[in-house]
């Protein structure tokens, strides 16, 4: 496993829309073992590929259990909305608030090529959401209601 450099806002990666993967192969896995331990370095708790400037719709997620790796994840229901605060590892400093579903349907595949699917709530919704809109080029400063200097860095986790 390797650590990569995170791509940081204005670098136009991150305004591209990636790909689907269409095999899972060794350098999918090599990515996806990449990201969870540049996640944890950087203390977030949510990558995109494109962050990592790699243009696959490949993302990982970390809330504390054990770590989600979803190739191709499509977001199939949304259901209600709510306020809350996000910051990402690609726009250091800030944090907004964002409105996004209160629950989510996500169908996505596995490491291992299996199809799962998941209906997140809260928190892990939001972070799912914010995740898939990297890999459509849209960062959470686009949909922020308003970003603000973040300045309890301790509290406020990025993703
Ligand atoms: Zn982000």
């Amino acid at each position: 496993m390797a650590l990569r450099k995170v791509r940081l806002d204005g670098d136009p990666i991150l305004r591209k829309r990636s790909r689907e993967v269409s095999e899972i192969d060794d350098r999918i896995l090599e990515l996806l073992d990449d990201m969870v331990e540049t996640m944890r370095h950087e203390n977030g708790i949510g990558l995109a590929a494109p962050q990592v400037g790699i243009l696959k719709r490949v993302i990982t997620i970390d809330v504390g259990e054990e770590p989600i790796k979803a190739i191709n994840p499509v977001i199939e229901e949304e259901e209600g909305s709510v306020e809350g605060l996000e910051g990402c590892l690609s726009v250091p400093d800030l944090a907004g608030t964002v409105d996004r579903p209160e629950t989510i349907t996500v169908t996505f595949m596995n490491q291992k090529g299996e199809t799962v699917q998941m209906k997140p709530m809260g928190y892990l919704a939001r972070v799912f959401c914010h995740e898939i809109d990297h890999l459509d080029g849209v960062l959470y400063t686009d949909k922020a209601k308003e970003v603000h200097a973040n300045v309890n860095e301790d509290e406020d986790e990025e993703i």
